[in-house]
């Protein structure tokens, strides 16, 4: 078994010392005021990170999944219809769970690798005079074909379509490494979790909700009992959890904001763009497609890379990780066998990147793919050395 950081999936993350040291805690009273300390500094750590002042933020021992379950469980009613685009794994799960709860999902099947279509949106939230959709579902960033969506454009076809459905985003791979505008793209519920932008182990789903939401959870839902809105906004009044909290990781999520705002969010912005653009050189030289369709929709957290027809990607990840004890993302659903991902989020430097540049090399010359070691390692350097 290796162990060995960096690693390079999309998430969960390489783990900073800082934040492993900050999750490992003595026992301490989950009602105690000492808890108030760590809950309400985590509270506004996450609120500042989605660019909010007008954000209620709730943080449920889960993932990302359980945060989806939340906005949907808390404020739509069986048979409420829903408008989704599918274009990647992630957003097909959003649709498959809206479709479990018995939800009507109007679904924008995409080709994978397309971003979020705002024309499309506009064009059916304006036909529906009778305002049946009660919400949009955009998936910020599809980590499964590294593209990141213009939520801004989303919200830009709700509000000319004079509709007042919600705006829900899935922010899970895209908070905290790429910018994110609560506030100014009127989102009414963004989700996320620990393990990607965020830098810590697995087990909290993160979520804000705007006052519009909120007032939805008192009078739709679909009544949830573990992931009650209301009950955990009763009892954070109190600096408390409807049950016992994961304090260790509440620690580490105040401690990781802390992190991200001392580097400054424009700072992690520009890092997270660099060292993608470093990846994204070194593919080109590679003259390898990326998944993405375009230069506008290329991800600044994940890469997927198109290898030639006949190649089963996952054979890089798979000797990647016998032969050099280092992860790759593997293609899900569609492009599973077409792609291979380099994820490039969370706690790296450009030096680190190189590393990982430099083996998927390594990989494709073993596995016979017409590539020259050092070509995408030369240009990435080339671009890191210059300042950006
Ligand atoms: C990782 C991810 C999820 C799933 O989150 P979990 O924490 O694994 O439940 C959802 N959406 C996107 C875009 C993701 O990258």
């Amino acid at each position: 078994m290796s162990l060995q950081n960096p690693v390079f999936i999309p998430g969960p993350t390489n783990i900073p010392d800082s934040l492993r040291k900050a999750c490992d805690m003595p026992t301490m009273d989950h009602r105690s005021t000492d808890f108030a300390d760590i809950l309400h500094p985590a509270l506004k750590g996450v609120k500042e990170i989605l660019k909010s002042k007008t954000a209620d933020i709730f943080i449920f021992p889960s993932t990302g999944t359980g945060g989806w379950e939340t906005a949907i469980s808390n404020t739509l009613a069986a048979g409420d219809s829903v408008l989704a685009a599918r274009n990647g794994m992630f957003s097909s799960r959003w649709i498959e769970m809206c479709q479990r709860y018995g939800l009507k999902v109007k679904v924008i099947d995409l080709p994978w690798g397309e971003g979020l279509p705002a024309d499309r949106y506009h064009e059916i939230l304006a036909a529906d005079k009778a305002h049946e959709i009660k919400c949009v579902l955009a998936t910020h960033n599809e980590t499964a074909t590294g593209v990141c969506s213009d939520i801004a454009a989303v919200r830009q076809a709700i509000d000319e379509a004079k509709h007042p459905a919600l705006l829900f985003v899935d922010g899970v791979s895209s908070i905290g490494s790429i910018d994110f505008r609560f506030d100014e793209w009127k989102v009414d519920i963004a989700v996320t979790g620990s393990q990607k932008g965020f830098m810590l182990p697995a087990g909290l789903a993160i979520l804000g909700l705007s006052q519009k939401a909120l007032a939805r959870t008192s009078t739709a839902g679909l009544n949830p009992a573990f992931f009650n809105i209301r009950d955990m906004a009763d009892n954070y009044a109190s600096n408390a959890y409807p049950y016992t909290p994961p304090i260790g990781l509440l620690q580490g999520l105040k401690t990781s904001c802390q992190m991200l705002l001392d580097e400054g969010l424009h700072q992690v912005f520009a890092r997270h763009h660099r060292i993608a653009e470093g990846v994204r050189r070194a593919v080109k030289a590679w003259s390898m497609p990326l998944c993405a369709m375009s230069p506008n929709l290329y991800s600044d957290t994940v890469s997927a890379i198109r290898t030639p027809e006949g190649f089963n990607s996952t054979d890089i990840v798979t000797h990647a990780a016998n032969k050099y004890g280092v992860a790759f993302g593997v293609g899900l659903g569609q492009v599973a066998g077409k792609v291979f991902r380099i994820g490039h989020l969370g706690s790296l430097t450009d030096v680190m990147a190189l590393s990982g540049i430099a083996t998927a090399e390594m990989c494709m010359v073993d596995l016979g793919l017409d590539i020259k070691l050092g070509s995408g390692i030369a240009v990435a350097q080339d671009y890191y050395r210059t300042d950006h």
